[in-house]
């Protein structure tokens, strides 16, 4: 498979090419054709897989297709940790460099007021971790009513650091119409139970 065989937006396709990717990786290859299909999909894939690109390649062609900075958040994207989020936010920024995309990154250890402002201003994706966008919903900044999709990333861990429970309730928050990208490293029975209950008849790509 080459990435220009995938149908990604072309500006995807440019900024692939500018940050030197030739060749999907398996999960890439795998896992993009269903996203771009609006299929929901569990990813079974460890860090350094190119997981990241993954998700957020289909999640931009999609996004791309509609209006850019609608007033509610059309993509959510959860990572356990600050630094993975942060991750994902780089990542993000380097995919999405041709598209008028936006997007906020809400993370501890950072004031609520510049996330706030971002909020207020209008993105497309957010990028988060759980215990953080639940501070934002419960202090009444942020409705999750526009939420698309929905990725989340390294579940393994979010069962490791407690954080289901969270998964759970922010799962509930988004439309039951969303589609849904999920990332675990390994499948717990707990983690099983998840994508039984929140996803609907899912990809299954294992790499
Ligand atoms: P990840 O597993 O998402 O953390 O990605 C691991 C590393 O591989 C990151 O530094 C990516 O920039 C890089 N990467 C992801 N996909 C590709 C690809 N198709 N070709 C070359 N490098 C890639």
């Amino acid at each position: 498979t080459k990435f220009t065989d995938l149908k990604l937006d072309a500006r995807v396709l440019q900024a692939i090419a500018e940050a030197g990717y030739e060749t999907p990786t398996p999960i890439q290859a795998g896992a993009i054709p269903h996203a771009l299909e609006g299929r929901d999909v569990l990813g079974i894939a460890q860090t350094g897989t190119g997981k990241t690109a993954s998700f957020t390649l289909p999640m931009i062609t999609l996004l791309g297709r509609g209006r850019a900075r609608a007033r509610m958040p059309r993509s959510l994207v959860l990572a356990p940790t600050r630094e993975l989020a942060a991750q994902v936010a780089e990542n993000f920024d380097i995919y999405a460099k041709h598209t008028k995309l936006t997007k906020a990154l809400l993370i501890g250890g950072v004031s609520f007021a510049d996330q706030d402002k971002l909020i207020d201003r209008g993105v497309d994706v957010l990028i988060a971790t759980p215990g953080r966008l639940l501070d934002h919903f419960e202090r009444g900044k942020l409705l999750l009513t526009g939420v698309q999709i929905m990725v989340v990333d390294e579940a393994d861990r979010m069962l490791d650091m407690g954080f289901i429970p969270d998964i759970e309730r922010i799962f509930q928050l988004t439309p039951f119409t969303r589609q849904t990208l999920f990332f675990s490293a390994t499948m717990a029975p707990e983690i099983e139970r998840i994508t039984n209950t929140f996803l609907h008849s899912p990809a299954r790509i294992e790499v």
